[in-house]
């Protein structure tokens, strides 16, 4: 079994973009104060989220959704030689076609391709419990959407404007509200309006 420091070490090794630790440190305690019991993570890289996930409760489920093969096979080893590996439901496949277990779910973490963070909100908002929260991860994009000047890569900026129209598309949302905070790369919390 690969402890979280390993595979923190492994990601960083091998350049998977695992959650930064500020990040992580977060999205832990905010399953903790929610007794979050059923947690759906879409982008699984290596699998240590959603382990440390699992091993913050006996009772917590967790599904997480990888499309890279190699990737899902890490995690897959990780997820077989760790003590709550029996809580992990690792599902093979592209999160904006795959078949998932319908929920609810106490809280979602949207951790996958940039690009599509908007496709995954739709497909998977309908899941959420009444009075969960979606995570979205990256919101900063390594403070590039703060400052695009500083990158002339054409598919960089892409991504930039992208992260921008999905933060727009949050905002707009007449059913949610969400709160975009500094933590790690970024993350923005998402909950249900209570009085609509
Ligand atoms: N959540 C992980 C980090 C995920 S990195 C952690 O906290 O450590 C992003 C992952 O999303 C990559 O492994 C990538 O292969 C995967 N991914 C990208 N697009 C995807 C999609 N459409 N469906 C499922 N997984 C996807
Ligand atoms: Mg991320």
């Amino acid at each position: 079994m690969k402890s979280t420091d390993e595979m923190t070490y492994f990601g960083i090794v091998h350049q998977v973009p695992i959650l930064q630790y500020e990040g992580f440190d977060y999205l832990m305690d905010l399953l903790r104060q929610k007794k979050c019991k059923s947690f759906l993570e879409i982008g699984t890289a290596i699998g240590r989220t959603a382990l440390q996930a699992a091993s913050l409760d006996p009772e917590m489920k967790v599904v997480t959704i990888e499309k890279n093969p190699d990737m899902a096979k890490e995690a897959r080893q990780n997820i077989e030689s760790h003590p709550n590996g029996n809580q992990v439901l690792l599902i093979e496949g592209d999160a904006r076609e795959t078949e998932i277990p319908s929920g609810p779910y106490d809280v979602i973490f949207i951790d996958a391709a940039k690009g599509q963070y908007r496709r995954f909100f739709e497909r998977y908002a309908p899941m959420l419990a009444e009075d969960g929260l979606i995570v979205s991860d990256n919101m900063n994009f390594h403070g590039l959407v703060q400052h695009p000047e500083r990158t002339k890569n054409r598919h960089t900026r892409a991504l930039i404007r992208r992260i921008n129209d999905y933060r727009a598309f949050l905002d707009g949302l007449e059913e949610y509200e969400t709160t975009l905070l500094d933590v790690g790369d970024g993350l923005a919390v998402t909950r249900r309006k209570t009085d609509v």
